[in-house]
């Protein structure tokens, strides 16, 4: 299999490049990402033949399918980070809290959010890549909360990769930020930013263009790489879990193989979507994907009316900040998939220069064949915690997010897998709040909720609060480089 560019070929680059190449060095031309030239069929067969696979099976079945060049041996050890997992027999469990409707955990991993079921195999792969051609890379993370958790977790003490994690301070929840700071490995470096989360990434931005860090990256030997969902190497892996879930159902009896179901989706970057519509049209029997957002809902939009529009939008901080996004990165991929790579460089260059575009109907038409999208507010949110912490299940603000969706845009009576992107844990404060007591930090929210709604905080959320601090350093943006230059 080889991997191709969203905005076509621009001559100097390879027209085609294998797997390793596309998640070593990610960026493609024009600025457009890699994707990969087909997608492997997934018929009855495959799914009859899994039927009672274990996850790690299913997963390296699916990826020897799609024929990338990444050894068994390798792949397998990967997928053995699954065994970190609350439950190594099923890393994604599936609990049901309507007649109908059913929601897949993805968190149970490291860092309790849905990141470690890509990062963690993803982190094996590339540490594995970088050793076997001697080379050393650096991973720069810009982070809201979750993805910089489990980027340091994943490559924590792997060789030939350093990873520089940058967060906005006081932007981030308390377990967020110490799941940063007590990361102990000398690969690792964590830097908090005076600023909010634009800062922080504009911070990034800027060093990643300096002349005088790229040449000293050029001196010391080292290449840059990217481990957020641009990399195509974290989508291979968010397509297993979709059809994990599809297979549950199943074996729970609650489907018969071949019926279809919906999924939804809480959405920011489109990773976890993108996976879902590559499970789709790989055959897995999917009805529609419906996507749910916060206020910042660009998304809805995109989805309802075909119009993608920053100009009218500021960004929103609310309840459910990994979802605070204007720019989704992975739409791109379902645009080139459905319209091609020179309508999506059209449309993407439109972007950057106007700040906006609208699809055409017959686009419009064809992007609602697979998907459709709503947006739930932070007090709806709320209201939805609360209700089902009464029921006995505890859901977390992404996650809520999810239930109108799953309310209102269903056009036929089947059965729902929500996917739920986080642990109540890690947004406490929120869902204490939610059961009608206000806190100030973390740690009055975990005591309370898990008291009063009767559900345990994990060992590795409870130990952050004795874990010594090892990264204390918060500059301001001026500052950065020199740390970083330290660094390395
Ligand atoms: C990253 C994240 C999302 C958004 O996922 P995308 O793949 O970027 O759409 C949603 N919820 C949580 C908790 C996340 O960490």
């Amino acid at each position: 299999m080889q991997f191709i560019e969203t905005r076509g070929n621009d001559g100097k680059k390879p027209s085609s490049v294998p797997f390793s190449e596309a998640i070593l060095s990610p960026s493609a031309s024009f600025g457009g990402l890699f994707v990969p030239s087909s997608i492997p069929d997934l018929d009855r067969d495959f799914l009859e033949s899994h039927i009672s696979s274990h996850y790690k099976a299913l997963a390296l079945d699916f990826l020897q399918n799609f024929g990338i060049d990444i050894e068994t041996s390798v792949l397998q050890e990967a997928l053995d980070r699954y065994d970190g997992f609350d439950d190594p027999s099923n890393p994604v469990p599936l609990s049901q809290i309507e007649d109908d409707c059913f929601v897949a955990e993805l968190y149970h991993g490291p860092t309790r959010a849905f990141k470690d079921m890509a990062l963690q195999p993803f982190g094996f792969v590339l540490s594995h890549l970088a050793q076997k051609r001697n080379e050393n890379y650096l991973i720069m993370a810009a982070t809201s909360g979750d993805t910089g958790p489990a980027t340091l977790e994943t490559f924590k003490n792997q060789k030939g990769v350093k990873v520089a994690c940058l967060y906005p301070d006081g932007g981030t929840s308390d377990v967020q930020r110490l799941q940063m700071v007590t990361e102990d490995a000398p690969n690792l470096k964590v830097i908090g930013v005076e600023g909010n989360f634009d800062d922080t990434q504009n911070t990034l931005k800027e060093l990643l263009a300096s002349e005088e860090f790229k040449a000293e990256l050029a001196q010391k030997n080292i290449k840059l790489s990217a481990a957020n969902s641009v990399n195509f190497g974290r989508i291979i892996f968010q397509v297993i879990y979709h059809i994990h879930s599809y297979l549950e159902l199943v074996r729970k009896e609650s489907i018969s193989m071949g019926e279809k179901i919906y999924l939804v989706v809480p959405s920011g970057n489109f990773g976890n979507a993108l996976g879902a519509y590559y499970a789709k049209k790989a055959g897995l029997p999917i009805e529609k994907i419906l996507i749910s957002s916060n206020v910042n809902n660009i998304l809805t939009d995109w989805i309802n009316n075909g119009s993608y529009d920053l100009t009218t939008r500021d960004l929103m901080q609310t309840q459910s900040p990994a979802m605070d996004i204007l720019k989704s990165s992975n739409i791109e991929r379902i645009m080139f998939d459905k319209f091609g790579a020179e309508r999506t460089k059209e449309l993407m260059e439109e972007l950057e220069a106007k700040g906006k575009y609208q699809l055409k109907s017959d686009e419009l038409d064809n992007l609602r064949r697979d998907f459709d999208a709503s947006f739930a507010d932070d007090s709806e949110c709320q209201t939805v915690v609360g209700e089902y912490a009464k029921k006995g299940y505890i859901l977390e603000p992404h996650t809520a997010t999810c239930i109108g969706a799953y309310k209102s845009l269903r056009e036929k009576p089947l059965k729902t897998i929500i996917y739920s992107t986080a642990e109540w844990t890690k947004f406490s404060p929120a869902v204490s709040s939610a059961l009608g007591h206000t806190v100030l930090g973390d740690i009055e929210a975990l005591k309370w909720v898990s008291q009063n709604a009767d559900v345990s905080v994990p060992d590795m959320i409870n130990g952050l609060f004795d874990k010594p601090i090892i990264h204390n350093i918060v500059v301001d943006k001026k500052s950065i480089k020199e740390e970083m230059l330290n660094f390395l």
